[in-house]
């Protein structure tokens, strides 16, 4: 192959390349979209999709806003009001730091960000126009809008790849689904084309958790809540009778964030070895809380895997902690202190 001299890259090319690792498809620009919303202390966010979010996904939440001056730097890459050093980076508790997502999705769209924040004296929008940014006064309420339309309408390619607008919908609905578990304080809404799709009310956390899953209503489930030192488990487990043949309804979270881990998979597994025979999949909501500095969550651009510093005591004490409250009567040795 012929070589060229080595150039730099044009901005919003890397920002493109990211795109395709952060934002591969509609519902990881809704999953990026809603934990800036949480990550800004939102307690009601609309997402509203048409055409399965390839034409447009709009979220608009009340949480505490961009200032003005701060606008073109949010959709700036690697610009984030997150972390500033490594030692921050090691301790987030945030669902963001790596201030990318805003950039990646600008640059694979037509994008406009409206902001009000507290105390300015009106709401301002920045939108990308070909190829410049554009900040005027808009009538936006408080709080923060996102208007992403025309997805992938610059990359083709990326565009191939995706789905029906059916498929693409419940995507970004699953994502919407796995926010609102986890946040049942938060009022969700969900616009199809238009129409209303789900409502989600603040709620205890189990109502929540019966609304979305309500095949662990009705006695199908159990609440679990341990603690040994700094670790905590919480959440509902599903008793192996209500098992399914599909493993579409096992949520777990670390720290709040929605994670798909290995580690954790075997250990929920073998924790249900004893009661649950065949193809089953357990049904299961568990959050586990662990002081920041020992999990590792910047382990992917999409950060839904985690590296934990002592993986084999999370292993051993999530198992041994499902299988306790799946069978009390049942003789567990108890475990008291994280190996
Ligand atoms: P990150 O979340 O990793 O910081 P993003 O590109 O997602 O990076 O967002 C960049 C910055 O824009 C955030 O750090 C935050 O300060 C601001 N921001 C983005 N979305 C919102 C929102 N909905 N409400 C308030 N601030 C937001
Ligand atoms: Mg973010």
């Amino acid at each position: 192959m012929n070589q060229r001299p080595i150039s730099l890259l044009p901005d919003v090319l890397i920002s493109q390349i990211a795109a395709g690792e952060v934002v591969d498809r509609p519902a990881s620009v809704v999953k990026e979209l809603l934990e800036n919303s949480l990550d800004a202390g939102a307690t009601e966010i609309t997402i509203r999709i048409d055409g399965g979010g390839i034409q447009r996904i709009c979220i608009q939440d009340n949480g505490k806003g961009i200032p003005k001056d701060e606008l073109e730097l949010a959709v700036t890459r690697h610009a984030t009001s997150k972390i500033q050093s490594l030692n921050e980076l090691e301790s987030v508790m945030s669902l963001g730091f790596r201030g990318e997502a805003l950039a990646s999705i600008a640059s694979v769209s037509q994008f406009t960000l409206s902001s009000y924040p507290q105390g300015q004296e009106c709401a301002y929008s920045i939108s990308n126009h070909s190829g410049a940014w554009q900040i005027e006064p808009s009538p936006a309420s408080p709080g923060t809008t996102i208007d992403v339309q025309s997805l992938y309408f610059s990359t083709p390619a990326r565009r191939k790849f995706l789905k029906t607008e059916q498929t693409e919908f419940f995507h970004c609905l699953d994502v919407v689904k796995r926010m609102a578990l986890a946040n049942p304080a938060v009022n969700w809404l969900v616009y199809r084309d238009g129409k209303l799709q789900s409502r989600f009310q603040e709620s205890s956390w189990s109502a929540r958790v019966f609304s979305i899953l309500e095949a662990m209503a009705n006695g199908a489930s159990k609440p679990i809540d341990v603690q040994v030192a700094d670790m905590q488990l919480h959440g509902a487990i599903g008793l192996p009778d209500a098992a399914r043949g599909k493993g579409d309804m096992q949520y777990f979270y670390v720290n709040g964030r929605f994670v798909k881990d290995k580690l954790i998979n075997h250990a929920v597994r073998s924790a249900y070895e004893d009661v649950l025979h065949g193809d089953k999949f357990p049904a299961f909501v568990l959050f586990l809380n662990l002081p920041a500095t020992e999990v590792d969550v910047n382990v992917h651009p999409a950060k839904t895997e985690v590296r934990f510093r002592n993986a084999r005591a999370v292993h051993q004490w999530v198992r041994h902690s499902i299988q306790a409250s799946l069978a009390p009567s049942r003789a567990v040795a108890p475990l008291s202190e994280p190996v």
